[in-house]
C-alpha cells in the first residue's frame, strides 16, 4: 500500500513547509488513528485515519471482495470491448466507489471462477508472492484423456517457460475423471495452465478457479456475482 511518513502526508495535504509540520505536530493537532501524532516521521499508509483540529483529512477503508467471474469477463479494471469485473461489481453495487480497487491474480477471459480483488495492495502482493506460497486450486477440462501419470511427474518436475527464462514451482495434479483435472499451483504466471498442458499438446477447453489459499468459491455465488470477504479469510495469509 501506498506507505508514507506523517510529515510528508500533511505537507503536501495542508501545503505547508515540513519545517510548519514540527509546530503543527507540537500543538497536538493532529491525530493518528484517534491517537495525538508527536512524530514527523511516523509510517502511515492510505488506510491511516489523519485528523487535523479534528476534522478527517484521510480514513480509507480497505475493502476485499471475492467474485465469482464467468467466462467473457476481462479480468481488468478497463477494456474498450469486453465487459470487465469491475463493470460487474460496479453494476451489482452502484452505491459505492470501486475506482481503487485492483485485481488479485488475474483469470483469463474465458476462464471462471474464484477472483479476489481489493484497493490493498500489500494484500494482494502477500496473496500472489511466490514466497508464501498461497495454493490456487482450479479444475481444468481438457480436449484429450488426462495421462496423469505423465502429467503429474512433469507438473512436479516444473517446466521452463522459454519467454520468462523461469521453471515453474512444482505444482499437483488430482484426476476428477477422464477428460478433468484438479491443478493446484503456488504461482500464477502468464496463461501458466494452458502452456504446460500444451506441452502434452492437450488443449484446455474449461479453466474453472475454485480456491486461493484457504478462501473458497461459495457454492450459492451464481457466475458474475460477488461478496465482501469475511474478516477469518482476509487475515488468513496475514
Ligand atoms: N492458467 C491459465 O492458463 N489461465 C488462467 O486463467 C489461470 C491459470
Amino acid at each position: 500500500s501506498k506507505k508514507s511518513r506523517l510529515d510528508r502526508f500533511l505537507s503536501r495535504h495542508l501545503s505547508v513547509k515540513r519545517s510548519d509540520i514540527r509546530l503543527v505536530l507540537a500543538q497536538k493537532r493532529v491525530r493518528v488513528d484517534g491517537v495525538i501524532a508527536t512524530d514527523m516521521q511516523q509510517p502511515i499508509d492510505q488506510f491511516s485515519r489523519i485528523e487535523l483540529d479534528g476534522s478527517l483529512l484521510q480514513a480509507q477503508q480497505p475493502c476485499y471482495v471475492l467474485m465469482h467471474k464467468p467466462v467473457g469477463v476481462v479480468s481488468a479494471t478497463k477494456d474498450d470491448i469486453h465487459k470487465t469485473v469491475l463493470d460487474l461489481l460496479r453494476l451489482e453495487h452502484p452505491e459505492q466507489s470501486w475506482d481503487d480497487v485492483h485485481i488479485v491474480g488475474r483469470l483469463d477471459l474465458n476462464s471462471s471462477g474464484l477472483l479476489l480483488l481489493t484497493n490493498h495492495g500489500d494484500w494482494s502482493r502477500q496473496m500472489m508472492s511466490p514466497d508464501h506460497k498461497v495454493s490456487k486450486v482450479y479444475d481444468v477440462t481438457l480436449g484429450n484423456p488426462v495421462d496423469i501419470e505423465r502429467y503429474s511427474e512433469a507438473f512436479k518436475q516444473g517446466m521452463h517457460f522459454a519467454y520468462e527464462d523461469i521453471v515453474t514451482l512444482p505444482a499437483e495434479l488430482e484426476q476428477i475423471s477422464e477428460y478433468v483435472v484438479r491443478v493446484c499451483l503456488v504461482e500464477g504466471r502468464y496463461h501458466q495452465i494452458k502452456r504446460m498442458f500444451g506441452r502434452f499438446r492437450n488443449p484446455v477447453i474449461k479453466l474453472h478457479r475454485i480456491s486461493i489459499g484457504s478462501i473458497h468459491l461459495d457454492r450459492t455465488l451464481l457466475p458474475g456475482q460477488s461478496r465482501l470477504l469475511t474478516d477469518d479469510e482476509v487475515n488468513a495469509i496475514t
